[in-house]
């Protein structure tokens, strides 16, 4: 083991330390197209191992990389050295009681920040596009910013209050007056020099003149210089540096921003011009109305999007120079949000435009305007020639010479044979974005990009004046072009900053300032073809959030990083021993295969797919032999299941229940259910409907022995509410396959699926005898049958049903509550969550609905084989169940079966409370 590992092995827990090949290589990556495999990624949870990691660094003279979500498309969150991750230790969030302000840690979601203040109407000013996605850290740190912050909202404008952790290990709380005070005296040098700085810049009218005028637009090119000149307490030039500065000026710890008006009434129009110019000019006067987006789509931006379903059909009559803008106005009160409209279309009468210019309320068809603007980046992600990367760029110009600099970014893109190249942005701060494919595998492809980057760099600067980045930082793409931009003096001055803050140069070197000229050209980010399924990636990360495994093994983009390195070797003939095993388990065994990375996905892959190809294909001929005896004997196998499980409770019952979980390794879980019971069929009047109870609930039975099993539960309230439930004949031996399918037996899942199939047509009178709804009780076998019988059959997921057809006939004394609710993933994917929600609040008045759980990570089988994942993917539930809240209800069973085990409350399909809720009078149970 190296010095640097030992040293950080003695300061972190063993947990927070990675060093195996694997996983460094998929930390190796963020959303930009530069990589670097770190030495050691070291998670840090809190301030006192920030401070320890530094000493380490300082004392092994080794750079260090802080790293949030790793969405920076710049090439700042990677490093060969050591990647410090922040953890959920950063990951707090504390509003004031007027919600003016809020103090926040960089490792929770920007999203999330905004989920907590959206009840007090309020939310951040900055809103870049990655919001979901990315981390306060890094949200600060780059300065980032969206569609509507501009230049006022932004982590700069809107900061309160900073900890900040400096080089050195210092930590100052500026909202501290102790901890000022102390750094006042401790670090007098700094605060003298910073001072000293701000006033010279400041006397040096010229200098401080072009400080200021680079501002007026948005501009994340170097550090931020404002600082020096917008004030004079070096505290203040001190936290307001931090903004921007990309983790090479210290760690921010914390940091208080002043919150905005969330307006709760908005319009959105799609207006299109005949030209840029047109556009622009309507750009120039919608900047002194009170709108609160104007984004600018050029030709070839509308042209990527416009044959997709549910668009506006004029698009594609558009003339070769066509251009729109996508303009949004917000307000308190619609009487308000009307006078915004009304000022808005005045401010562009007269202006050329295709068609007459209107706003709309209707949020679908507000949506469908948005959907333009959003499609537009990943649509030319999604069709790039595979081996390619997109490349998205970020520059800003005056106002006033938008139309111009468009046509010359448009006529540059061309002339560079950038044929598919897009330009979109946020009009009003003069920020165009321009997306564009570009192959790193060959020398002279670098070379193209080489020659066009310095023709950017000579368009935005010398010819306009604009910003090299505007929004998504310096990074390594534009550091060598800082001088560039700002001219020696200000560059010098940046120097001096950078100089001050670390002098041992460990933060994110290379980072905002490099002195190499070619650093932008060095490590590149190589995109092998890998498998078609995933090879659209652009390694966004939007999709880590939402993944279960994510932090315990890998991401879904860590998956496909890991995956293209072995296709990529394999393909060259190099060996992947380093690899290959950790990745049968980071990879494949602990991905859950429940496809909600697929929903955040801007260009549409569900990694799962990916997991399930490979587990089949490394599948030997014996396991699709069993494969094929559980699918011909699926009675028997569920029969033998039962008998399991009443063995493992006799067995619990003796021993006790937590050595019994020890024994087997986690896969025997507290409060495991009983066995199941089959439920009778039923041969009363009522409106037919076809009820197949899926093998989940009949083989785990009720919580308690004094509760019915799910089957039975469901035909009583069938029955109840005036149906005629029919069990397809033979239900008890069929499975939909949905088992084996997640386990890549695609061949044996379908011939289930198709004898399921064939079980409720018969059901259902072959769908002639009239309307036969079908329902199934747990929701991944439902969305499985639900594509299965498209067109065929109408499948209901339990609660779906409930919603459309129970809640009507059901009288229905609702319970106080809490309950607890959990969303799977099946139920997020099919959008059925809204359905869910109002049966819940149908039976209860209190609804708990933990904040940051997407996936339990039960996943079939998996909370089984490897109890880590789903224990992982619960661990936020523990804290945000009230100490009140004595029962949850979610929809799939072998959930329902890990939230129990984790939270140690007893979760339930929604049936039983609709159940209890419909008799008369029914106690909540505690
Ligand atoms: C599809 C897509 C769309 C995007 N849209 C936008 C957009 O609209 N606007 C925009 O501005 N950006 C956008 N981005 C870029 C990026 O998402 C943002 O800049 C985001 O704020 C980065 O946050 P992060 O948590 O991913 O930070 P990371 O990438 O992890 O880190 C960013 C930088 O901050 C540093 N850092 C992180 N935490 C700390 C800390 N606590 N202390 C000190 N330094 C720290 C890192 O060292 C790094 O230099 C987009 C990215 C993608 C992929
Ligand atoms: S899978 Fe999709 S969301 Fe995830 S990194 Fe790749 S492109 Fe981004
Ligand atoms: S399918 Fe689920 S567990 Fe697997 S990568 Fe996607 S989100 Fe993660």
């Amino acid at each position: 083991m190296s010095s640097l590992l030992q040293a950080i092995a003695a300061i972190l827990p063993a947990r927070q330390v990675i060093t195996d090949p694997l996983r460094r290589l998929a930390y190796g990556t963020d959303a930009s197209f530069y990589r670097l495999t770190p030495e050691v990624v070291a998670v840090v949870e809190s301030e006192a191992e920030v401070q320890a990691l530094l000493q380490v660094a300082r004392a092994q003279r080794r750079p260090l990389t802080f790293r949030a979500a790793g969405t920076s498309l710049s090439g700042q969150a990677v490093t060969d050295s050591v990647l410090a991750l922040i953890g959920e230790g950063f990951a707090s969030c504390e509003i004031s009681p007027d919600a003016a302000t809020v103090r926040v840690g960089p490792g929770i979601i920007g999203g999330e920040v905004n989920y907590r203040l959206a009840p007090f109407g309020r939310k951040i000013g900055p809103d870049p596009a990655s919001i979901n996605a990315c981390k306060i850290g890094g949200i600060a740190a780059n300065n980032a910013s969206g569609m509507c912050c501009g230049t006022s909202q932004n982590s700069y404008r809107t900061l309160v209050g900073m900890r900040v952790i400096l080089a050195d290990g210092t930590l100052l709380d500026t909202e501290d007056a102790i901890s000022v005070d102390s750094f006042r005296r401790t670090h007098a040098g700094l605060l003298l020099e910073l001072e000293q700085l701000g006033a010279a810049t400041r006397a040096d009218t010229t200098l401080a003149a072009r400080i200021r005028h680079k501002y007026q637009i948005k501009n994340t090119t170097g550090y931020s210089l404002n600082a020096l000149v917008d004030f004079d307490d070096p505290i203040d030039i001190l936290s307001h540096l931090m903004i921007g500065s990309e983790g090479t000026l210290g760690f921010i710890a914390r940091i208080t921003y002043q919150t905005v008006v969330e307006d709760p009434c908005k319009a959105s129009a799609l207006v299109f011009f005949p030209d840029i110019a047109s556009a622009c000019q309507a750009v120039i006067r919608l900047k002194k109305e009170p709108v609160s987006a104007v984004e600018l789509l050029d030709r070839p931006a509308l042209r990527s999007v416009q044959d997709k379903p549910g668009l506006p059909p004029v698009m594609r009559e558009l003339g070769l120079d066509a251009a729109a803008l996508l303009i949004e106005v917000r307000s308190q009160t619609p009487a308000a949000l009307q006078l915004r409209i009304d000022a808005a279309l005045a401010a562009i009468k007269g202006i050329a435009t295709v068609e007459a210019p209107a706003f709309s309320t209707d949020p679908d068809i507000c949506e469908m305007y948005w959907k333009v603007r959003k499609g537009t980046f990943p649509s030319v992600g999604a069709m790039r020639r595979t081996g390619t990367t997109v490349i998205i760029e970020d520059v800003a110009f005056p106002i006033e010479s938008l139309a111009a600099a468009t046509l010359d970014l448009q006529e540059l893109l061309r002339r560079h044979g950038y044929l598919e190249g897009i330009i979109f942005g946020h009009a009003l701060e003069g920020n165009l974005h321009f997306v564009f494919t570009q192959d790193f595998s060959a020398a002279a492809e670098v070379e193209r990009y080489a020659r066009f980057m310095d023709e950017v760099c000579t368009l935005v600067i010398d010819k306009y004046d604009g910003s090299l980045k505007a929004e998504h930082g310096t990074g390594r793409n534009m550091a060598p072009f800082v001088e560039k931009e700002w001219g020696r003096q200000a560059t010098d001055l940046m120097r001096r900053i950078k100089q001050l803050f670390d002098p041992e140069q460990l933060l994110n070197p290379g980072v905002i300032l490099n002195d190499d000229p070619h650093a932008h050209l060095l490590h590149l980010k190589p995109m092998p073809a890998a498998e078609e399924l995933v090879d659209r990636c652009i390694e966004c990360g939007f999709c880590e959030p939402l993944c279960p495994s994510h932090r315990l093994t890998l991401s879904p983009r860590q998956r496909i990083v890991s995956w293209r390195e072995l296709s990529s070797r394999a393909a060259n003939g190099e060996s992947s021993a380093d690899v290959e095993a950790d990745f049968a388990y980071y990879g494949l065994d602990t991905c859950a295969g429940c496809g909600l990375c697929s929903t955040a996905c801007p260009v549409g892959i569900d990694t799962g797919e990916l997991t399930r190809l490979l587990r089949g294909r490394g599948m030997g001929s014996a396991s699709h032999t069993v494969a094929k005896l559980i699918a011909d004997h699926f009675g028997k196998v569920a029969t033998l299941s039962r008998v399991g499980l009443s063995v493992g409770h006799a067995a619990s019952s003796v021993l006790g229940q937590g050595l019994v979980v020890r024994l087997s390794g986690g896969s025997w879980k507290r409060g495991m259910p009983l066995a199941a019971k089959l439920p009778a069929p039923y041969r009363g009047g009522g409106d037919p409907v076809v009820y197949f109870p899926a093998c989940g609930g009949r083989i785990f039975g009720a919580n308690t022995p004094d509760e019915a099993a799910l089957p039975e539960v469901v035909m009583d309230l069938l029955v109840r509410a005036g149906y005629a439930p029919r069990l397809p004949e033979g239900f008890d031996k069929l499975c939909c396959g949905q088992m084996l399918a997640s386990k890549g037996m695609a061949e044996e899942a379908d011939g289930m699926a198709a004898a399921v199939t064939q079980a409720l047509l018969k059901a259902a009178d072959n769908g002639q005898g009239g309307y036969y709804p079908v329902i199934m009780d747990a929701s991944t076998c439902s969305v499985r049958m639900q594509k299965v019988l498209a067109g065929r059959l109408p499948l209901f997921d339990f609660h779906e049903f409930a919603h459309d057809a129970l809640l009507p006939r059901l009288r229905l004394v609702r319970k106080s509550g809490p309950v607890a609710l959990h969303i799977n993933c099946s139920v997020r994917r099919s959008a059925s969550d809204a359905k869910l929600r109002k049966v819940l609040e149908a039976c209860v008045e209190t609804i708990v609905e933990p904040p940051g759980v997407t996936c339990c990570g039960f996943g079939g089988d998996r909370g089984f084989v490897v109890p880590e994942l789903n224990a992982h993917a619960l661990r936020k539930v523990h804290d945000a169940l009230p100490a009140n809240c004595c029962e949850g209800v979610s929809t799939n069973r072998t959930c329902e079966i890990g939230l129990t085990a984790e939270t140690g409350r007893p979760y339930r399909s929604i049936a039983y409370l609709l159940e209890e809720c419909s008799r008369e009078d029914a106690p909540m149970k505690c």
